[in-house]
């Protein structure tokens, strides 16, 4: 099977989704070119036109949109794709070898529809046993380079389309070759044209072989810069991605440190947080002292009160008016003694704690109330406030 793996590379170096045609997705029929270079059959082309618009003279590409001026007998007169066309039939060729290995060619020789052996490449026929043995009794074509249907499977002889070799002929003079280019009206002619249409010293002809040269260097000078161009491209590609890269970098980079400072400032406001608790507590204890030990005392002064009360109701009450009498500056003294006592108050101000937010640090403690201060120059900018 080893001519069968020679003719499959031979398919596969041909990339066969290029000889398909886009609008029916067959192989290319009688390829023709657009101006965008976009290639189609000459059929699907026609039907496109009726579909666009069947007076106009322009077609649009279906792949590019853009526009192709249509001249003469319209679609007909667009340039063929031959190199296309070979290529279809050399592709079509070898995918029949491969196929049939060979058993469903026929001779294109004779009429009888006889299984083909060989290829004669002069006349570009497959042939079968009996016309390979007529066309080598024949001298005048004896001499006709035959291979086998093996060979050209193997790929010992690569099948080439008789396309290639064709030259086109005048449209104007049909036995003539095109053979001349003028360089005036940028076309290629044959000879009597030369002579017809395009004399010196207006028009400047050339051979063919002269004219594709000068083409060939054209195109491949602006090959190269259309190169350099792809390459700026692919060097801002880069570029553009090492930029995009430092961007990440950098919004990672800032987010991070954002939420570190954050954490830092979280850390301190806790650190703030903790110290102004404690101080508060410690605050707090303390009055809490002031404010037990001055209940503590005049509780203990009702006690006595109540005690000193309890022993003059008794001594009223059952103590004769001598003895009365008698103890009445005791008495008096006692309970004026009493009515003296001034009760332990704990100050206002003790009562009074807040907390003042700042506007840098988590705030402050305030023990004492602050003054209200009253007058216009405290109320002179009301709108600052109120006004949001
Ligand atoms: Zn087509
Ligand atoms: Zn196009
Ligand atoms: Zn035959
Ligand atoms: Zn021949
Ligand atoms: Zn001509
Ligand atoms: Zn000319």
């Amino acid at each position: 099977m080893a001519s069968s793996v020679t003719a499959q590379s031979v398919l596969e170096k041909i990339s066969v989704d290029h000889l398909e045609c886009s609008i029916c997705t067959n192989r290319f029929r009688q390829p023709k070119l657009l101006d965008c270079l976009h290639s189609f059959c000459l059929q699907c082309l026609q039907k496109l036109r009726q579909s666009q618009d069947p007076s106009g003279t322009k077609l649009t590409c279906p792949l590019c949109r853009r526009e192709t001026m249509l001249k003469g007998s319209g679609v007909a007169d667009l340039p063929n794709n031959f190199a296309f066309s070979a290529l279809v039939e050399e592709v079509t060729m070898q995918e029949k070898l491969l196929e049939g290995q060979g058993s469903e060619i026929k001779c294109q020789n004779c009429k009888e529809e006889n299984q083909a052996i060989s290829r004669c490449m002069d006349c570009d026929h497959f042939l079968c046993q009996e016309c390979q043995k007529a066309h080598e009794r024949m001298t005048v074509i004896n001499s006709h380079k035959i291979c086998t249907l093996a060979q050209l499977q193997s790929g010992e002889i690569v099948y080439k389309s008789k396309i290639r070799e064709e030259v086109p002929k005048c449209g104007k003079h049909p036995d003539q070759n095109l053979n001349v280019y003028c360089n005036t009206c940028e076309q290629v002619i044959c000879l009597m044209c030369t002579v017809l249409y395009h004399e010196k010293p207006n028009h400047s002809c050339v051979g063919l072989p002269e004219a594709f040269e000068k083409s060939k260097k054209k195109v491949e000078k602006l090959v190269a810069k259309v190169g350099q161009s792809k390459t700026e491209l692919n060097t801002t590609i880069e570029k553009t991605c090492i930029s995009r890269k430092k961007l990440d970098t950098m919004f990672a980079n800032t987010k991070k440190k954002i939420s570190t400072k954050a954490d830092q400032e979280v850390a301190k406001i806790r650190q703030e947080e903790q110290k102004l608790l404690k101080e508060t507590d410690r605050i707090y204890q303390e009055r809490i002292t002031t404010f037990k030990a001055a209940q503590a005392t005049n509780s203990k002064e009702v006690t006595q009160t109540e005690h000193k009360l309890e022993e003059v109701k008794q001594l009223m009450n059952q103590a004769s008016c001598y003895e009365i009498l008698e103890l009445q500056q005791k008495l008096l003294h006692n309970l004026s003694e009493l009515t003296g006592k001034q009760p332990e108050q704990v100050p206002d101000k003790l009562t009074f704690m807040d907390f003042e937010e700042g506007e840098r640090s988590l705030g402050r403690l305030t023990l004492e109330e602050e003054p209200k201060v009253k007058g216009p120059s405290h109320r002179t900018k009301p709108n600052s406030e109120d006004g949001i």
